[in-house]
């Protein structure tokens, strides 16, 4: 079964990024080590502190074991401290040894407390479906990437604004979103024309969010779309849809990118519909990013769709000219 390959890739995956971590902090050891040779001291003792309980368990009378257990806590407790507060002395952070991990939630181990972590299930979507790599890309693109060079400063007639301050007015929407993320339920529709920049504010909201621990889930509607084709007609995949599904509804935000790629069916905006009202039910905030324009978002979905958001989101107007192919002149100069 393909699902099954799946997790066991996975499995191995995460095997590997825990040796790698395991690696990387032996090397870390060592330099600490080489700074000071009483943390080391520290770190035997204390390797030392499970043996050392178990022998009591065992040997100590029954009268002298409680006090026994107590005398070892007590010393871990202390060299804990001291080993702290000498990390501190050499120069070494409290999280000296966190950088070694993708995922510090889980320690690349893929669980917490035998629950998949959101990077077990983020693994899963990207193999099923071979989706972009979200934790990658968004290395590369955020907020103090973006720049407003490329914007014309123009009055837009149609518009009466111009493509600048257009985008400096959304920008501000979009770090307000981020802000108040925890304290107010919003949803947003960003549609106008390609190459102006909406994937790159999906992906900087995404960020930002992730970074304040939140569960994001990025999805290209092309993928979204053949996640419910796969559930309905693809069994293989079965236990790894429902889990993408799941995911669709828990997670803290979920944005769809590029709506109007799919191949639109019926069963597929049934789907939608279902995805959509029942966030909005959860209170569960949704970005939906698109080509088209509100007349073709009207003719392509259903009025129930429609409806949904134009009630319950702020639809954002993205115009101007394609910056890409600005910035391509621009370099050419
Ligand atoms: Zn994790």
């Amino acid at each position: 079964m393909i699902s099954q390959a799946i997790y066991k890739d996975i499995l191995a995956e995460y095997e590997k990024l825990t040796d790698d971590a395991k690696k990387k902090i032996e090397l870390k050891k060592e330099i600490c080590y080489k700074k000071c040779k009483r943390i080391k001291e520290i770190d035997d003792e204390l390797n030392m502190t499970a043996i050392k309980i178990s022998k009591a368990i065992i040997y100590a009378g029954k009268d002298e074991k409680q006090k026994y257990i107590e005398d070892i806590k007590n010393l871990t407790e202390s060299l804990k401290k001291e080993k702290e507060s000498l990390m501190a002395e050499n120069g070494f952070s409290k999280n000296y040894f966190d950088d070694v991990y993708i995922c510090n939630k889980c320690k690349d181990t893929g669980f917490i407390n035998n629950k998949k972590c959101e990077c077990f299930k983020q693994k899963l979507i990207n193999k099923a479906y071979n989706m972009s790599n979200i934790a990658e890309i968004i290395k590369t693109e955020n907020f103090s990437k973006f720049s407003l060079d490329y914007y014309s400063k123009q009055i837009d007639k149609e518009n009466n604004m111009s493509p600048y301050e257009n985008m400096k007015f959304i920008i501000r929407k979009c770090s307000l979103f981020v802000e108040e993320f925890d304290d107010k339920f919003k949803n947003m529709v960003f549609y106008g024309n390609t190459g102006l920049g909406k994937t790159f504010l999906c992906r900087c909201i995404a960020k930002e969010l992730l970074d304040k621990g939140k569960i994001v889930l990025y999805v290209t509607a092309f993928n979204l779309f053949s996640i419910f084709e796969n559930q309905k007609f693809n069994k293989d995949n079965e236990e790894i849809n429902k889990e993408i599904l799941n995911l669709v509804k828990e997670a803290d935000l979920f944005i769809i990118d590029d709506l109007g790629t799919e191949f639109i069916t019926s069963l597929s905006t049934t789907e939608l519909f279902d995805i959509i009202n029942s966030r909005i039910l959860e209170r569960k905030s949704t970005i939906i990013s698109t080509n088209l324009s509100p007349d073709e978002i009207v003719k392509n979905y259903s009025n129930r769709i429609v409806s949904r958001l134009y009630g319950e989101y702020d639809m954002i107007k993205f115009f101007g000219n394609d910056i890409r192919i600005i910035k391509k002149l621009k370099n050419k100069v």
